[in-house]
């Protein structure tokens, strides 16, 4: 059977709006994730870096002593560098250290900056690395308003302490951050860090979903973003 240019055309016309019918109603539909932070509970456990240690040991982050080379995917800043202009003089937490990572935003200009789309955005919201198409450039490490992701000046790999088979390590001259553990929830696991927390100060979830835990959450209690405006619309939210 043949058939004419323009049923060919019209045909092709159609499956392609059905393509991104299908993408449309995905990204409308499918999870969202978000991370909230409970800072009164982080707040009370005053050294403890369970959480970092968990991450960690999950995605083969390196110890580099040297703190210039250092790599971090969740780690602890003073309030005023991670929320500044949000203390509060009156309140115990505004002086204890905040829990930062990749925010995962919304609108991330690190996805808008890299010249390989070695990072990208998820439908579900994940910003994700593909290490093998990162250059080094850096330019994600510029265009990021948080510090949230660490170069390999030197090969990471003789700084894990026990590697995680399961997990790839990286190498010198590449990108790296939290990756909100993709590859945990994609069998229905919580994070790393949210299992490992002794407080059960962090909640991870669905945004999309009005019963989720931490749409509960964060329509109960009062919380703040790191920058709000800056307009990058970070989905790691602190409750106060
Ligand atoms: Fe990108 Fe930084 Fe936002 Fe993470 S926190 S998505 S690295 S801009």
């Amino acid at each position: 059977m043949t058939i004419s240019r323009q049923t060919f055309l019209r045909l092709s016309g159609l499956s392609l709006a059905a393509v991104a019918f299908r993408r449309i109603a995905r990204a409308v539909t499918g999870p969202k994730w978000g991370m909230a932070i409970d800072l009164a509970k982080c707040a009370g456990q005053d050294n403890c870096t369970q959480c970092a240690a968990a991450c960690r040991q999950a995605h083969n982050v390196p110890q580099i002593p040297d703190s210039r080379h250092e790599i971090h995917w969740i780690w602890k800043e003073p309030f005023n560098r991670a929320l500044p202009n949000q203390a509060d003089e009156y309140s115990t937490i505004s002086s204890a250290p905040v829990m930062v990572m990749c925010n995962h935003c919304e609108h991330p200009p690190c996805v808008r900056v890299c010249p390989t789309q070695a990072t990208f955005q998820r439908e579900d919201g994940i910003v994700a690395m593909d290490y093998h198409r990162c250059i080094g450039c850096r330019y994600c490490m510029a265009a990021c308003p948080y510090g949230s992701r660490s170069f390999n000046w030197q090969d990471p790999r003789p700084y894990i302490a026990s590697p995680n088979p399961d997990f790839p390590t990286r190498t010198k001259g590449v990108v790296e951050k939290c990756n909100f553990c993709s590859e945990r929830i994609s069998t229905g696991r919580l994070p790393a860090c949210v299992e490992a927390c002794p407080e059960k100060a962090l909640t991870f979830g669905n945004l999309n979903d009005p019963n989720s835990a931490i749409r509960q959450l964060l329509g109960s209690r009062r919380h703040i973003r790191r920058k709000p405006e800056l307009g990058t619309g970070p989905k790691v939210f602190y409750i106060v």
